[in-house]
């Protein structure tokens, strides 16, 4: 079968985005968070579409060598550090900043001897990195101490993204560091941003956002307006059929037509990155209108109900989440997920088409 499937990416969406974040957020630094190549959308496709970023913020060691190769000149910052020694000293070479976030690291720091730009990780409450807020003070003394630039401490909330569970508590622990240390502080991701301005510090860092995820969604009380989908997933139907009441369609039969039906198979499936998790009824986009899933959706292809829409036919365009009618969200909300991991799932194998 011929592929049909693609991925739109939409970079002027993109630097949209950016910008209506920073029109937000005037007295803060806005870093673009770009781990997982871009979260889905291309590390260097990502970057390059943002020269005005105040900066970068990934994981990888080899992804921050890959934007400076790019020509990336602003500020990077290794969110996790680095997970062995040398990175210390390729980081100080191409000016990149160091999460410090473990007593491991601190070993390292010891020996390396580079006058390292670092931010200190304050623990409080993900309890996977950081140094709780006692240690963490004496961790900036002891950097000091070493020659390294502390350009300050960072900080990652556990549950911001839940709007049932206040900040006061993490937000507390992070403060007795800021006000003992008097340093300049990022602690704040999309959810935190969105919610609490008091956590916007130095900079923020922004991932979802300007992926136009809802890190609240179904709750859009806290959405800014006028963001706008960057990755747009479609595919074209290959095949029509008809089903008669009581036949049932796809793996499992897990569908069973209650009157007769006008089928559409659509050429994108969990091969291509579209959930198998679906299930019936959720909406796809033809000609602007949502029809919906019917059926498992299978490793190639995914059944949708075109009884309605009996002028669409083989060939059509499907959009299948990333246009404002249909939201990336809304397909993740229906599978007990979030967009993030649908973004990032996209199989390799799928083209995608810039604009
Ligand atoms: N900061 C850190 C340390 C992260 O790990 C992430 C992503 O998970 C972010 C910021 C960005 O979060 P979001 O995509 O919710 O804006």
């Amino acid at each position: 079968m011929t592929r049909t499937a693609y991925a739109e990416i939409n970079l002027p969406a993109l630097r949209h985005n950016y910008a209506v974040a920073k029109r937000q957020l005037p007295h803060t630094k806005v870093w673009a968070v770009v781990k997982s190549n871009g979260y889905g959308h291309g590390l260097l496709r990502v970057a390059q579409a943002l020269p005005q970023a105040d900066g970068f913020a990934l994981i990888n060691l080899e992804d921050a060598l890959a934007l400076r190769h790019a020509g990336v000149r602003a500020p990077i910052l290794l969110l996790e550090g680095a997970i062995e020694a040398r990175e210390l000293e390729e980081a100080h070479a191409w000016q990149l900043d160091v999460v410090v976030r473990s007593e491991h690291q601190l070993q390292w720091l010891h020996a390396c001897g580079q006058p390292l730009r670092v931010w200190v990780k304050v623990n409080t409450g993900m309890n996977r990195f950081g140094f709780v807020p006692e240690r963490a003070i004496a961790v900036v003394a002891e950097l000091r101490a070493l020659g390294c630039q502390v350009a300050g401490l960072m900080t990652h909330f556990a549950c911001a993204d839940d709007l049932a569970i206040k900040l006061d508590a993490p937000w507390q622990r992070f403060m007795q560091v800021v006000d003992a240390t008097d340093l300049p502080f990022t602690a704040a991701n999309s959810a935190a941003t969105l919610r609490a301005p008091l956590t916007h510090g130095a900079a923020v860092r922004l991932g979802g956002l300007l992926y136009n995820n809802n890190p609240f969604y179904p709750d859009t009380r806290l959405w800014l307006d006028g963001l706008q989908p960057v990755m747009r997933f479609a595919a074209r139907i290959v095949h029509t059929s008809e089903l008669q009441a009581g036949d049932s369609i796809g793996y499992g039969a897990a569908f069973t037509a209650a009157k007769p039906m006008r089928i559409g198979i659509v050429g994108a499936g969990y091969g291509d990155g579209y959930p198998r998790a679906a299930p019936s009824g959720t909406p796809v986009l033809v000609n602007g209108q949502r029809v919906p899933l019917v059926g498992r959706v299978a490793m190639n292809v995914l059944a949708i109900d075109l009884t309605e829409q009996p002028q669409v036919g083989i060939g059509d365009e499907v959009t299948l989440w990333g246009d404002a009618r249909l939201s990336c969200d809304e397909i993740a909300w229906r599978c007990g997920t979030i967009s993030e991991e649908l973004q990032c799932a996209l199989t390799s194998r799928l083209p995608i088409r810039q604009i």
